[in-house]
């Protein structure tokens, strides 16, 4: 009998039969919260009831309209329909199945634009496994390692990580964005720089929140050169953050923006928006895949983007991620342990530490495991895998918040010091 690879490591022993909303159901009928929501990617909930009609009836239809073959409807009112919510001037689309290759596919486009060979990326930065975005991944060596030489052309400056650095934002953001000039000055000129790659917030590298001061220097920065400031989306999108984009925090334009995760509730539908302009600068025909776009994705998206403004979702997620902040901020305070909790909208964590304020790692896992054994599903991020982060769903309600916290203050209690 065959069996599944170790290649996959399984944060929980879970097996799930069913979803619904913020709740999973095991195969033995337990329920569990699910506070990682796929990783941030089922923002409707589990199986929400729209989502599935929309692609239950898109399942009779038209499974597969490959479309560098064909059109189909549900690609094109999907496109139609997210240029009412994409930043103003991003009106060209292309799609994919996932989030790294959005990535890949942004990092052709910036190449092929600009006729420049580097990128830069951002200290903690995550983008995917696939070899070019792993090279431009920074947020822990476990994803490139073993799988050397990655690819070249990727210069990586700090990102503003205050609580890292041991500084007030002010000064790491000084840091960063002078650390910025320096590596223009010492490893890839402006001009042979095609793209920033930034996220809004560093998900995998431990939910940490950009700011406004850093953006605007990156934003300064890719207009006097011609760089191309690409934002990462994938996690931070679709409402996530409590603004439908989390770099509207920060009142900042990007030229691309990447698009993924919670964009199809759980159907794989990744893709890139840019202005029709820089599109136009791509070689034709340099991109595609035999996936992408695929119709029961897109149509499931299409129900997404309704359920996301039908249901408040955007407001829902700034309410209940205050809450849900407030309520891991008074457990951080009275636990020596935590040594930070941030994020933002409902992308929650909380960093552990040693006594001497090293990353505790070995307390992150105990209290991720403990959360798991009393029903509360949730993960760790971070270098060091230290931080324990909290994604639920969009649709989730403050007495779930309640419910997640009451196991939260418990489980911190009985693990951490
Ligand atoms: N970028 C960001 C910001 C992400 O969070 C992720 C996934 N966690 C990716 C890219 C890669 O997406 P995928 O796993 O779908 O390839």
């Amino acid at each position: 009998m065959a069996q599944l690879s170790p290649i996959l490591k399984q944060a929980t022993p879970v097996v799930v039969d069913h979803g619904e909303g913020a709740y999973l159901y095991d195969t033995s009928g337990r329920r569990h919260l699910d506070f990682t929501a796929g990783i941030g990617v089922t923002s409707t909930g589990h199986c929400h009831p729209k989502v599935v009609q929309a692609a239950q009836e898109q399942v009779g239809k038209l499974i597969h309209g490959q479309y560098t073959t064909v059109m189909h409807r549900p690609l094109l009112e999907l496109s139609e329909r997210l240029g009412e919510v994409l930043p103003s001037g991003l009106d060209s689309l292309f799609f994919a199945n996932s989030g790294s290759e959005a990535v890949e596919a942004a990092l052709r486009l910036a190449r092929q634009a600009t006729g420049r060979p580097n990128v830069v990326v951002f200290q903690g930065g995550f983008h995917g496994r696939t070899v070019a975005a792993a090279s431009m991944t920074t947020s822990g060596t476990r994803f490139g390692a073993g799988i050397s030489p990655l690819m070249a052309g990727v210069h990586v400056a700090p990102f503003p990580h205050a609580y890292h650095y041991g500084w007030d934002e002010k000064t790491a953001t000084d840091f960063a964005l002078r650390e910025l000039d320096y590596l223009f000055a010492t490893q890839t000129a402006p001009q042979e720089t095609a793209a920033f790659f930034v996220e809004p917030m560093l998900g995998e590298g431990g939910y940490v929140p950009a700011n406004s001061e850093f953006m605007a220097g990156l934003r300064r920065r890719a207009d006097e050169h011609g760089i191309l400031l690409v934002m990462d989306e994938i996690q931070t999108g679709f409402g996530r953050t409590g603004k439908f984009w989390g770099h509207e925090h920060f009142d900042v334009h990007p030229d691309v923006v990447l698009i993924a995760k919670g964009l199809a509730s759980g159907f794989p539908l990744s893709g890139i928006a840019a202005s029709r302009d820089l599109m136009g600068k791509a070689w034709p025909g340099s991109q595609g895949g035999t996936y992408g776009g695929n119709a029961v994705a897109c149509a499931a998206a299409l129900a997404t983007l309704e359920v996301i403004r039908e249901e408040n979702l955007v407001d829902n997620a700034a309410a209940r991620g205050r809450q849900l902040l407030d309520g891991a901020r008074a457990v951080g305070d009275k636990t020596p342990g935590i040594g930070d909790v941030r994020g933002m909208g409902l992308l929650v964590g909380s960093e552990f530490v040693t006594a001497d304020g090293a990353p505790d790692n070995a307390t992150a896992q105990a209290v991720q495991k403990k959360a798991a054994e009393k029903g509360l599903l949730l993960l760790t991020c971070g270098a060091y895998m230290n931080v324990v982060r909290m994604i639920p769903p969009l649709v989730v309600t403050s007495e779930q918040i309640d419910e997640a916290l009451d196991i939260w203050g418990e489980v911190v209690a009985s693990v951490a010091r």
